[in-house]
């Protein structure tokens, strides 16, 4: 079974570990450098993207992270995973990085103080037996997309309605939600399954 690793700097490890393994994957926290060239496929948890963005730079993660998304490696970036994992970051700090891959743009804490967290079903395309309890923590959003880029799911009603919170490039593919507190591990499935193998 492949080994995918999830980046414990910081944000919520132990429930993708968890989701992972009941996907059918071997899942490992990755905190040095040594443990990456061993990735079939990585998880960008949660968290606070300022801290895990000065947190790879630290522990020298950053650049050879870069490398391996630049070579294709499956990375499936949830929340801040998925601020780390976009080329543009709105409303990040100044000095903020991300890894990048991701050709889109996204937004920072997108959803606004009233509404900073909150959930909603919504329908992903690729997620079969019906809606996705989408857990929405400060949440970005995705505000543009490049030619590669697909939707696979957006908002759908409310103050947000439309806006796009679920994509995927070739082996990349991020949620603004959180599927690993909900105990539903179809998305964690579905990357074991499917973009692992694309
Ligand atoms: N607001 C956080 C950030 O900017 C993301 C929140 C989350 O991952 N739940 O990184």
């Amino acid at each position: 079974s492949p080994l995918v690793g999830v980046l414990a700097v910081q944000g919520d490890v132990r429930e993708h570990v968890r989701a992972l393994e009941e996907a059918g994957a071997r899942a490992i926290g990755v905190r040095r450098p040594e443990e990456i060239s061993q990735l079939d496929g990585l998880v960008l948890p949660g968290g606070e993207s300022t801290t895990i963005d000065k947190l790879l730079r630290t522990f020298d993660l950053q650049q050879p992270l870069r490398e391996r998304i630049a070579d294709g490696l499956p990375v499936y970036g949830s929340c801040a995973g998925m601020i780390l994992l976009a080329d543009q970051v709105k409303d990040g700090r100044p000095d903020q990085q991300t890894l990048g891959g991701l050709d889109v743009t996204v937004r920072r804490n997108a959803f606004g103080r009233q509404v900073d967290s909150f959930e909603t079903d919504l329908e992903m395309t690729g997620i079969e037996g019906g809606p996705v309890h989408a857990v929405f923590i400060r949440a970005p959003w995705v505000e543009a997309i490049g030619p590669d880029v697909r939707v696979l799911a957006t908002v759908p009603d409310g103050p947000a309605a439309g806006r796009v919170v679920a994509v995927q490039q070739g082996a990349l593919l991020a949620t603004s939600f959180h599927p690993e507190v909900t105990g539903d591990h179809r998305i964690h499935r579905y990357f074991v399954t499917q973009t692992l193998r694309t």
